[in-house]
């Protein structure tokens, strides 16, 4: 039996949203199992991180339903590595949004800031705040509510409204209620830095106040949200793992 975050992970590739996938964590009988679905599961080594754009040792797995059209990106990956212009490090970015079935307006957002150096994480935490998602969230929590654009971690739509990104969450919980859990993962992904900013709190930027006067402002909601955020930054593949396990019963 598959871990309950790879079952998951497996939807966007049953609807159809996306070719490939990267799983947190997999292990040998896994693999194996995937192999018998029909799955093909490979390792990419980057020269430059795709998300911090600096030389890199980090290693992707993913999982993908149809080989050679991963391979064919990931090939256009590595030669763009070879020659590492902005332009290119751009159009890295985009092409592993693309294999991962992302969308295309979040994609392009996504990289622009990255090549500019700003913080697409940032806007989004903004948003979160700013919208009352991370209040309603923690008051809910462990049950999730609806932020469907937030579909997986590690994406980050270009706003949190965004259509394309809205219909994908929608899509994965129509196909399994379950896929609700593994946006729940995504919004506490947004929130950890929120306490880490907290708590070497220097209010020197208009986000650093923001982040502030919304912590001190949680009220009750504060030690639940402490509670999480360090169970997570702790060991978040096992906090997911047994997240989404005690929420779906497996
Ligand atoms: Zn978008």
């Amino acid at each position: 039996m598959l871990n309950p975050s790879l079952s998951l992970d497996l939807v966007r590739i049953k609807t159809g949203i996306s070719n490939c996938v990267q799983p947190i964590i997999i292990d040998r009988r896994e693999i194996d199992e995937l192999k018998m679905l029909g799955y093909s599961i490979f390792t990419y080594r980057w020269i430059v991180d795709p998300i911090t754009l600096k030389p890199s040792k980090r290693s992707s797995i993913y999982v993908c339903k149809d080989c050679e059209k991963a391979l064919r990106i990931l090939k256009k990956i590595e030669r763009l590595e070879q020659d590492l212009t902005l332009k290119n490090m751009r159009r890295m970015i985009e092409l592993e949004g693309e294999l991962l079935g992302y969308p295309r307006c979040c994609i392009r957002r996504f990289s622009r800031l990255k090549i500019e150096g700003k913080s697409p994480e940032t806007t989004i935490i903004v948003e979160c705040i700013e919208n009352g998602i991370f209040e309603e969230f923690l008051r809910f929590y462990p049950e999730p509510t609806e932020i469907n654009s937030l579909f997986t971690t590690n994406f980050y739509p270009c706003k949190l409204k965004c259509k394309n990104a809205n219909d994908i969450g929608k899509r994965l919980i129509e196909y399994d209620q379950n896929y609700r859990f593994k946006i729940a993962i995504s919004v506490i992904n947004l929130l950890t830095p929120v306490f880490k900013i907290y708590k070497n709190f220097k209010p020197k930027t208009d986000f650093g106040r923001l982040v502030f006067s919304f912590v001190e402002s949680l009220g009750e909601l504060r030690l639940k949200a402490e509670r999480i955020v360090e169970n997570f930054s702790k060991d978040p593949v096992k906090f997911e793992i047994d997240y989404l396990r005690s929420v779906m019963h497996v």
